[in-house]
């Protein structure tokens, strides 16, 4: 057993029983929790290896570094998430393509979003990006900017609008950003008592490699991640130029 740590399939079993094992501790069902593999700068093959390990979804940032990998690895089942920062002028290529964007930080970007999907004649599910520490550098709605944008956002019937989704501040440990990932699922709780039709909160987007068991503690539905499955990036970066 521990000479499959160091591969993808050996590395995937350990991410699927921390969840397992997270989900159980909170009193939650461990289906409820969806992982998904992180996959920004990791080459096709490699990603190949994971969904035969049994990933079914896959988060890409970057649309460029997305598109010929979706076209390579056309695999039934396989299910492509937008979670990086995306520009108003991609939205077009992106919007019918992935199953779901996580990223949606702006109220002009969700008006793209939905005149681009009611354009192809689709409902394009997406999650509403929070800067939960309300960090410069870091896109997404301000809690209370949230709330206030509610209202126009539960009119563009372009959207499917499933919840939120959150890249907490770097903490020294994994404990330290539990009051983020709570932080969130109120936040969710809150929206959901401002009762906008067309507008659901059952999805909690949050947890990545150093701390995704406390996530699913506070209810995470989504986990994005990335370095517990495919190993540091930084060299990976690299063979791409
Ligand atoms: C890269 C990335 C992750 C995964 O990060 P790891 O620390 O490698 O697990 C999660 N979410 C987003 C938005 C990312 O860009």
């Amino acid at each position: 057993m521990d000479a499959e740590v160091g591969t993808i399939a050996g590395r995937v079993r350990v991410v699927l029983d921390e969840i397992r094992r997270a989900a159980v501790r909170a009193g939650r069902v461990p289906d409820q929790v969806r992982l998904v593999a992180a996959s920004k700068t990791v080459p096709v093959e490699r990603l190949r290896e994971a969904v035969d390990a049994g990933i079914r979804h896959l988060g890409e940032n970057r649309l460029q570094e997305a598109l010929p990998k979706i076209e390579t690895l056309d695999r039934e089942g396989v299910l492509w998430h937008f979670i990086g920062t995306l520009q108003r002028r991609k939205v077009k290529s992106v919007v019918g393509r992935f199953e779901t964007i996580h990223s949606v930080d702006s109220l002009a970007l969700a008006e793209e979003i939905n005149r681009q999907a009611r354009e192809a004649g689709l409902r394009q599910r997406v999650l509403l990006e929070v800067n939960l520490g309300g960090e410069a550098s870091k896109g997404g709605f301000a809690p209370t900017e949230l709330a206030e944008a509610l209202p126009a956002l539960s009119e563009l019937s372009g959207l499917d609008i499933r919840g939120l989704m959150a890249i907490p501040p770097p903490t020294p440990t994994a404990e330290d950003a539990r009051p983020y990932f709570r932080q969130l699922r109120e936040l969710a709780q809150a929206l959901t008592a401002q009762g906008c039709r067309n507008i659901n909160m059952q999805e909690l987007s949050m947890g990545m490699s150093d701390d995704f068991p406390v996530a699913i503690e506070e209810g995470a539905t989504y986990v994005r991640v990335g370095t517990a499955i495919f190993g540091a990036r930084g060299e990976q970066v690299h063979a791409e130029k």
